[in-house]
């Protein structure tokens, strides 16, 4: 089985677009992949946040992916910061990525306009993200056996970035040793905001939080942007063009899209009886998500037991990657080990 890497940001409670855009395609990963998931808050120490409610955040993120179906039975599931090998990795990996490489990256670019004074961490952060993904590199898999890694199109340009930095440690310390992480698209389309406009973001208050009641999922999406063009309930639609179906296409089975396709385009429903269509199917699956999130909450200790587990297992292939790594850079062995 091939090994899966990824991770996502303790931003707190989930919403629609992580769920759309990631999360679903991660627990569907589980049937036909190894899959190591991990909930990545040293990354998120890169820009400013709230530490005080950073645990909180990291604990709400974990139970919203273990609600939404990530098996800790058939998945590794943990937090970045439990396994403290990775930023020893990180590091290490620093000292053969150049800094051109990291200058150019887009998103660092985007991130650091935003920010009077630029931290290292915001720079190194591809370096960090590159050490998280070839950790993970087993020990019993042939070389090369590549691990592969779930990403949105934006990503790759991050995952050129691993790959290279990867083929420079093995052509200064051993050829062959980390495999390059091939990408994996997901076929899940970008989810946009509930305005139709900015990306989904909790902090735009954009979004339709996963474990919300149906009252407020139906109270939230009944204002949401549609197809502009439809001024008034007689003029026809154009799907392709409304975020409100992007939203059918993850929520509703196939027959319910093509009939709402084919009524938007007659004008045979107003756009209210599409969301509330869409409202349906969207509280059917997340009645129960949300049931689970409601029991995992309850039992704060178990959740942590279950993400130390998660540590554990991580860890011990951590460890046995970071042996190698020091054997090939010639560090001195500590004590027999
Ligand atoms: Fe969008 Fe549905 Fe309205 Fe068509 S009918 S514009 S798909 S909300």
């Amino acid at each position: 089985m091939a090994r899966v890497f990824s991770g996502i940001q303790p931003s707190g409670e989930l919403h629609i677009g992580n769920y759309l855009g990631a999360v679903k395609n991660w627990v569907r990963l589980q049937d036909a992949h190894e899959c190591i998931y991990c909930v990545v808050d040293l990354h998120a120490i890169t820009q400013p946040y709230d530490p005080a409610g950073l645990a909180q955040r990291t604990h709400d993120m974990a139970v919203g992916l273990l609600a939404a179906g990530i098996d800790p039975a058939r998945a590794t599931l943990f937090v970045q910061s439990h396994v403290a090998e990775h930023s020893e990795l990180s590091w290490i990996l620093t000292t053969v990525t150049p800094l051109g490489e990291l200058e150019r990256q887009t998103q660092y670019k985007d991130k650091a306009q935003r920010q009077e004074s630029v931290p290292a961490g915001l720079l190194a952060y591809p370096v960090l993200q590159a050490a998280d993904i070839i950790i993970y590199k087993a020990d019993a898999v042939p070389l090369y056996h590549a691990t592969l890694v779930p990403v949105g199109e934006d990503q790759v340009q991050h995952l050129e970035l691993m790959r290279e930095i990867a083929r420079r440690w093995n052509s200064r310390y051993a050829a062959e040793f980390f495999p390059e992480p091939q990408p994996l698209l997901t076929a899940t389309k970008r989810v946009l905001g509930l305005d139709g406009q900015a990306k989904m973001s909790k902090s735009l208050g954009n979004t339709i939080g996963l474990l919300e009641s149906p009252e407020a999922i139906w109270e939230k999406l009944k204002p949401a942007a549609t197809d502009p063009a439809r001024v008034t309930r007689k003029d026809p639609g154009n799907p392709e063009l409304c975020n409100v179906f992007t939203i059918h296409q993850g929520f509703s089975p196939p027959e319910v899209q093509a009939e709402v396709a084919q009524k938007c385009r007659t004008a045979g429903w107003g756009c209210l009886d599409c969301k509330r269509v869409l409202a349906d199917h969207m509280i059917a699956e997340l009645t129960p998500i949300r049931e689970r999130a409601a029991e995992l909450n309850a039992n704060p200790v178990g959740v942590r037991t279950l993400l130390r587990e998660g540590a554990d297992r991580a860890r011990a292939i951590a460890r046995r990657t970071l042996h190698g790594v020091r054997r090939h850079m010639g560090f001195l062995k500590a004590g027999e080990d």
